[in-house]
């Protein structure tokens, strides 16, 4: 206990390492907490014969734990009290770091032989406690089935980086619900608090069916469902709308349009092509409007809501060329922030129409806004909360360090996120860049890559990073095969929750070969 403690003070990861076995490896939860100690030589009992006790005002905390320690457990749940810990709770972002203050979700978790303790100010920190000791929880050794389990002797003082951090998830009619639910839970158990969805023509509305494509999965009954779930596990469900361009709700390579190719009678509400709304048709004005309040109902009236605005076009129509581009943008833009301010929540947008694509000081930084687009930073409110995305198109290895869009948009007084995608060396510098001007937040976007090793590293990079620690495995935790068993061991309690049974809900893939592969070709 005595050493425990001492061990506890340094601000630094750290494992006991073995004597008779140095190749022996200890675990750690992801993403890596601020600071831990972990020593598998000495583990700890953790099953019918646990108490754990609970340090937190929020008295929903023992209930909370109860009931997933039952559903995680079932007769070898350990039991929980509420009780004083005296452990430490970071004040900012971990004793010593200098990182800023997140100290609502600081958590502090200790197990050694006298049991298991837990502190944190609020329910938020209880749930990453838990987190982290169920990624830790293996079954004890020496039996066919597993009766009760053990952790390693450990302490954990940790906090977040920053307040926002979220995954942008797409729901593509190709990718099975059943994979949204896993990308959904799984963000969780890696600490994401916020989950952006994006429909991509699979929302089952009941007020404009015509908008979505046949068939949908996203059906009202699956959003309110994942959205209670998002609630309990401390995941909030965030609903975009691509309000601008991208209105073929379908990826611009593959020219397909979930309303214009199935109901054309619907053209007026676009631009010629589609790609664009015809923003200044006042029908198009009221079916956005409908489908945000919609969406925003089934998604539980959460406190954002992403309005897309990415890559669009200038406008074609006679209607739309009557007025000057940005004035329309504008209005349009500033609208519906308007309209889903009064809905309680505050709109975001994608950044990249705000930057004029020739100007030089974004050279090498994505920007696809024209001269009158890119005045837009001047005149939306400033309450609109700007996602800056910026990926380092190419070989994805980029180590820069700072992001002069980002700090351009937070003088122009926008809260400001950054969002990375696939570059990875690029994801801690940013989270630790928005950090220090003081930015809002951090979105690991997704695209079309939420399977494979791609899904794997963009959650395990970007939980690091929004908890301002390294992967396991680079910077100061040096080698170790963290990839196969930490992460396997968490995407499969993904599926346990789930009570999954199928292969293709296993594993970060489908299939393991092409599933045609077996026939006479
Ligand atoms: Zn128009």
């Amino acid at each position: 206990m005595k050493n425990l403690m001492l061990c506890f003070l340094i601000p630094l990861a750290s494992f006991a390492g073995n004597e008779v076995n140095p190749d022996a490896i200890e675990l750690a939860p992801l993403p890596m907490p601020v600071e831990f100690t972990g020593d598998m030589d000495n583990p700890v009992a953790f099953d019918a014969s646990t108490t754990v006790a609970v340090d937190c005002p929020d008295e929903a905390a023992v209930e909370w734990l109860s009931r997933h320690f039952a559903e995680w457990y079932g007769k070898d749940a350990p039991k929980v009290v509420a009780g004083a810990t005296n452990l430490p709770l970071a004040e900012g972002g971990g004793l010593g770091t200098g990182r800023p203050a997140v100290k609502e979700e600081a958590y502090a978790v200790v197990a050694d032989a006298s049991g298991v303790r837990i502190a944190a100010r609020t329910l938020a920190g209880v749930r990453w406690a838990a987190y982290s000791l169920r990624q830790l929880a293996i079954a004890k050794r020496g039996t066919m089935k597993t009766q009760g389990r053990l952790l390693p002797a450990l302490s954990i003082s940790d906090s977040p980086h920053l307040a926002f951090r979220a995954v942008h998830l797409c729901w593509f009619p190709e990718v099975r619900p059943q994979q949204m639910e896993r990308a959904i839970r799984l963000a969780a158990l890696l600490k994401f608090n916020y989950a952006i969805i994006e429909p991509w023509g699979m929302y089952a509305s009941e007020k404009h069916p015509w908008w979505h494509w046949p068939n949908p999965t996203m059906t009202k009954a699956e959003v309110r469902r994942l959205a209670a779930i998002g609630r309990d596990l401390g995941i909030t469900l965030i609903p975009q709308v691509n309000v601008y361009g991208h209105g073929t709700s379908s990826r611009t390579r593959s020219l397909k349009h979930s309303v214009l190719d199935i109901a054309p009678e619907y053209e007026p509400l676009f631009e010629p092509g589609g790609w664009n709304w015809c923003i200044s048709n006042p029908e198009t004005q009221r079916v956005l409007r409908e489908l945000i309040a919609e969406m925003h109902d089934d998604f539980g009236r959460p406190p954002f809501f992403h309005l897309g605005c990415d890559e669009a076009q200038p406008p074609t129509c006679p209607e739309c060329r009557k007025t000057p581009y940005a004035e329309l943008v504008c209005r349009h833009i500033a609208g519906l922030a308007e309209f889903v301010k009064q809905r309680g929540a505050r709109a975001m947008i994608w950044h990249d129409m705000l930057l004029e694509r020739g100007d030089p000081r974004w050279k090498g930084y994505v920007h696809h806004g024209t001269k009158t687009t890119a005045a837009l930073a001047d005149t939306l409110p400033k309450d609109v909360i700007i996602c800056d995305w910026q990926y380092s198109y190419g070989n994805m290895k980029e180590t820069r360090k700072d992001w002069p869009t980002m700090a351009y948009f937070k003088e122009k007084g926008f809260p400001v996120a950054g969002c990375p995608w696939m570059n990875y060396n690029a994801m801690k510098p940013m989270a630790d860049y928005i950090a220090k001007i003081g930015g809002f937040g951090f979105i690991e976007t997704t695209w079309h890559r939420l399977c494979g090793k791609d899904w794997a590293d963009m959650y395990r990079y970007g939980a690091s990073a929004a908890w301002g620690t390294d992967v396991r495995g680079t910077g100061k935790y040096g080698a170790t095969p963290s990839f196969d068993t930490e992460f396997a061991n968490v995407l499969r309690l993904v599926g346990h929750d789930m009570k999954a049974t199928d292969y293709l809900d296993a594993g970060l893939i489908n299939y393991q070969i092409p599933p045609a592969w077996w026939m006479d070709n």
